[in-house]
């Protein structure tokens, strides 16, 4: 019998009576070594997962307040995790497309994020953003921006897991407008957020080594220690940002953070295209987390980031979209096909970064970049119930003979059918429960309406 300590209450027992399950489907789960369950049934209370079972019959335990998700002709398997994306970017989505990144950066994004952001654009630019993301299986979400206590309203208003950091960058920035406050606005951040919910961190992050100073990325570093929280950067996405650092300090920029005392396993890096061998053995060594954004690098032509290379030393590499300006969507079932496709065809190898692999890059390994391996990322007795379904019925996945090959190479977002979050269903047949898709996208257009730069 499964039964978990419930602290004052005593002890419940879970096997009967679940708030819900999912019934009847092809069982993903990512625990290491573990086979498919070819049809089973996931069991859900209080937001943990308390079952899993492979026999089909089990009405028996289907209590009166039971909810029920049919999973028959479907994957059930863990949500999944975004590593790096800007939520609110979904307002700039194809407005800027086909440039280098630096123009792109300082002569549009830039410009339109000092015009157009504010506390009402960011709220429903995030409240886009996570609409999209349940729309296409993503359960848990990495964000760096500004005006994030709008992020935070959004992820809690859409019921989605978020790692929320304050974007700091040594410009006057979108409701920064004093540089040297900074670091004060991010601090206060964190303070007003902290254990506001089991289900958002929030944090910081610094734009990039070349965008923060020196006492900038020490005091964003020291901020983020006092709370235990994870610090966030772009971290070599350009081979110019790589040649600048050199030049300013005689430093790649890993062994430049290594140097301000940054590299560690509370350091978030996202991208890190451009690195040399002692680079990623220093990463590796230090435990850094990097989280991989293959479709944004190609769009702005950044590079290919070495991640076989990290994959192979056994570094648990995360999966992430980045923001809408540069990919244009959030979709994770395409960022692992890109991300697979790219590998290969970089290395030549057609067996390089393999279907299963970067499924785990956006679960367990994306858990693992958030510190929290041990609460999401796979199916597990015990774990938070973050789950979602993906239909098999479409043309598109049929036949299927390896579940882990359908999902990467033949599957996209608008195949998911359920997502569950924490326990709660927050799209159930494509309804979503939490959020209203035409409010959201209307008052986007809206707001689109105004945006010219
Ligand atoms: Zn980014």
């Amino acid at each position: 019998m499964i039964s978990v300590n419930q602290g004052g209450d005593g002890v419940r027992d879970f096997k009967n009576n679940p708030d819900l399950i999912i019934k009847g489907g092809m069982i993903v789960t990512m625990v290491e070594g573990q086979d498919t369950i070819p049809e089973g049934n996931v069991f859900v209370t209080d937001g943990w997962i308390t079952d899993i079972r492979g026999e089909s019959e089990i009405d028996h335990i289907q209590g009166s307040h039971t909810e029920i998700i049919n999973a028959k002709d479907a994957i059930i398997m863990p949500g999944l995790i975004n590593g790096h994306t800007h939520a609110a970017m979904t307002l700039f989505r194809g407005l800027a497309d086909d440039l280098p990144l630096k123009q792109w950066l300082f002569e549009k994004i830039f410009p339109a994020e000092a015009k157009f952001l504010n506390t009402d654009t960011v709220y429903w630019g995030s409240l886009l953003g996570c609409l999209e993301m349940i729309a296409s299986g993503t359960t848990c979400f990495i964000d760096g921006y500004f005006f994030q206590d709008e992020t935070v309203r959004a992820a809690h208003d859409s019921g989605l897991r978020a790692l929320i950091a304050q974007g700091v960058i040594d410009f006057p920035a979108p409701g920064v407008e004093d540089p040297e406050k900074n670091l004060m606005v991010a601090k206060e951040f964190i303070e007003r957020w902290f254990g506001f919910s089991d289900l958002i961190m929030p944090g910081i992050f610094c734009h990039s080594p070349l965008t923060c100073s020196e006492q900038t990325l020490k005091d964003a570093w020291e901020i983020s220690q006092q709370f235990d929280l994870p610090l966030q950067i772009h971290l070599s996405e350009t081979s110019d940002e790589v040649n600048e650092i050199l030049k300013k300090t005689g430093k790649r920029p890993v062994h430049y953070l290594e140097e301000l005392g940054l590299i560690n396993d509370g350091l978030i890096a996202a991208h890190a295209v451009h690195l040399d061998d002692r680079e990623i053995e220093c990463l590796k060594e230090n435990g850094v987390k990097v989280v991989h954004a293959p479709e944004s690098n190609m769009k702005l032509c950044s590079g290919v980031a070495r991640v076989l290379d990290m994959v192979k030393l056994g570094m648990p590499i995360g999966l992430g979209t980045d923001g809408c300006s540069s990919n244009n969507n959030l979709d994770l079932f395409q960022e692992m096909d890109t991300a697979a496709k790219l590998s290969k065809v970089f290395s030549l190898d057609p067996v390089a970064l393999d279907a299963e692999t970067v499924l785990r890059m956006a679960t367990t390994w994306g858990a693992s970049v958030l510190g929290l391996e041990d609460q999401i990322g796979t199916l597990e007795v015990g774990k938070k119930a973050d789950i979602i379904v993906v239909d098999l019925q479409g043309p598109n996945l049929c036949p299927v003979y390896d579940p882990m090959s359908a999902l990467v190479y033949s599957a996209s977002g608008a195949d998911v059918k359920d997502v569950i979050v924490d326990g709660k269903v927050l799209m159930k047949d494509r309804e979503f429960t939490t959020l209203d898709p035409n409010e959201i996208m209307e008052r986007v257009r809206r707001i689109s309406s105004d945006i010219c730069i």
